[in-house]
C-alpha cells in the first residue's frame, strides 16, 4: 500500500504532506488543500479503493466508519448544529479528480457546491 503511486495512499502512509486531523488503522482524515468552505475535510480509507464502484459487501463496515468519522469531525469542528454537506464524487461525470475513494465534509457556511434547491 505504501508503494502505491497514489497521492492519497501516500498521505495515509505519511509519505506525502497533509494536515491530518484524524487517523486510525483503517481511515485517515485530512484538510483539503483547496478548501471550498471554512471546514473542508477529506475522509479516506487507508487502503486504496479507486471509487465507490469498487466497493464490495465486505467494505460495508469501512464505509460506515467513514461516515461516522465525518459526523464526529463535524461535531469536533462545531458545525454539526448548523449543518454540513457530505459529498462522494464518483467517476468522470461525478467530478472525481483523485482516483482514491474520499468523502468530503463541508461546512461552516451555507454550502453552494453540489445539489442545491
Ligand atoms: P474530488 O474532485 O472529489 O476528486 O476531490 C478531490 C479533492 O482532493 C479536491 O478537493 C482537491 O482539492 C483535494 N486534494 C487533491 N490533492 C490533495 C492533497 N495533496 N492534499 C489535500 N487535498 C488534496
Ligand atoms: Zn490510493
Amino acid at each position: 500500500m505504501e508503494t502505491y503511486p497514489c497521492i492519497f495512499c501516500k498521505i495515509a502512509a505519511g509519505s506525502a504532506p497533509a494536515k491530518i486531523v484524524y487517523q486510525d488503522a483503517e481511515i485517515t482524515a485530512f484538510y483539503d488543500r483547496h478548501p471550498r468552505a471554512p471546514v473542508h475535510v477529506l475522509i479516506i480509507p487507508n487502503r486504496h479503493i479507486d471509487s465507490a464502484n469498487d466497493l464490495s459487501e465486505s467494505d460495508a463496515a469501512l464505509i460506515g466508519r467513514m461516515f461516522l468519522t465525518a459526523v464526529r469531525l463535524a461535531g469536533d469542528h462545531r458545525i454539526a448544529e448548523n449543518g454540513y454537506r457530505l459529498i462522494l464524487n464518483t467517476g468522470r461525470d461525478g467530478g472525481q479528480t483523485v482516483p482514491h475513494l474520499h468523502l468530503h465534509l463541508l461546512g461552516g457556511q451555507r454550502i453552494h457546491l453540489g445539489l442545491n434547491h
